[in-house]
């Protein structure tokens, strides 16, 4: 048992009930189960290529964007406030956040949804599930696993969604797709806390980079108010200030709300232990209908605004141009893979073959992936 176990809502994630590791090791003597998985996540070549992987804008088009591993971070450093004030374990849950995106292709969404669309024919290709395939099988460092061998409870975290076919392939860590439960409140949490730190992010990113104006952001009611009250108090300060200080309270206003919620979800069901949460159909994790409605309203905002934005638009056509033109170079030419594939990929059935590619592709940072293409297409 952790030394914070005890000081732990008696629904939190905990070492003493933890559904332990695939390979069987002995227990950290200084570090609890789950710092050990975070160090684990941290320590991963799949987390340092993250710093090169875009969020919405590619990596060499400014140095003050989001990338993912800024994201990541600022995941974190939401879901630790939420697992701190609703008692629940802030080690695990700073495990998962870190942990979330380490599957996440080149490119964003563009890279993720070419690369579904290239592995049609061979399994599809989910990046939730290459989160989860980087910690269980490709990170290679260890000398008695494949992958970091992580607790139950970090893997249930990074697992976000899954097709039910998918899911019936995995271990335990599927059933919960498979019964339409929930997982525990840590993990339901993380989930929440990834679409809190994008949708503000991508605001600030957005009005940084132009694509995003003032007027525009006057239209989403989640700005509008506190933009009004910031306005009020400090009338003399720039807009660009002004848009800071907004977003940072609406930041606070919707984990306010998310936390309040949560509290009064969890006091109705009474949870005695994770699995009563985990026993359940519904979410407890939650925001108030009224804010839920404009986190959505954000969310959509930002998809016709940014994410659609053609400036966006064009690094998306040349994300997709680049995975595909990579994925069907690697299919026909081995020459054109790394030395030690051809070893790897020898007698490989064409399955197995285009599942390694789509490894390899998911591995790659922007930069990587653009010298790749620029060499061989
Ligand atoms: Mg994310």
């Amino acid at each position: 048992m952790s030394r914070h176990d005890n000081l732990l809502a008696c629904y939190a994630a905990q070492e003493k009930n933890s559904k332990g590791r695939l390979n069987k090791e002995s227990k950290p003597k200084y570090r609890s189960e789950f710092q050990r998985d975070r160090d684990r996540i941290i320590h991963s070549s799949a987390f340092r290529r993250l710093v090169y992987k875009t969020q919405v804008f590619v990596n060499h088009e400014g140095d003050l964007y989001r990338t993912r591993l800024t994201h990541s971070i600022e995941v974190s450093q939401i879901a630790r406030t939420l697992a701190q004030s609703l008692n629940l374990n802030e080690t695990l849950i700073e495990a998962m956040s870190l942990a979330h995106d380490l599957g996440h292709t080149p490119f964003g969404h563009a890279g993720q949804d070419k690369l579904n669309t290239c592995m049609k024919d061979f399994g599809g290709f989910e990046h939730n599930l290459q989160s989860l395939r980087v910690v269980d099988h490709l990170e290679y460092r260890y000398a008695e696993f494949d992958g970091l061998n992580l607790t139950f409870e970090t893997r249930e975290g990074i697992l976000k969604h899954c097709s039910l076919n998918n899911a019936k392939q995995l271990d335990e860590l599927g059933q919960r797709f498979i019964k339409r439960h929930q997982p525990g409140l840590e993990a339901q949490l993380v989930n929440i806390a990834d679409a809190i730190a994008y949708n503000h992010h991508d605001i600030d990113d957005g009005y940084r980079a132009g694509l995003i104006t003032l007027d525009q952001l006057m239209e989403v009611n989640l700005f509008k108010k506190p933009f009004y009250g910031v306005q009020e108090k400090y009338p003399n300060i720039d807009e660009r200030r002004m848009i800071h200080e907004t977003l940072r309270q609406m930041i606070s206003l919707v984990i306010h709300d998310l936390i309040s919620n949560t509290e009064a979800a969890i006091k109705e069901l009474n949870p005695k232990s994770i699995d009563d949460i985990r026993g359940q159909s519904y979410k407890l994790a939650k925001f108030s209908d009224n804010i839920n409605f404009e986190h959505l309203e954000l969310k959509r905002f930002l998809n016709t605004n940014l994410y659609k934005h053609p400036k966006v638009m064009e690094m998306t056509n040349r994300a997709e141009i680049m995975i595909q033109g990579l994925f069907d170079k690697y299919m026909l030419d081995n020459d054109a893979l790394p030395d030690d594939f051809n070893e790897i990929l020898k007698g490989k059935t064409e399955m197995l073959r285009a599942r390694k590619i789509a490894d390899y592709i998911a591995g790659m940072t922007d930069r990587f992936a653009i010298a790749e293409f620029k060499r061989l297409i």
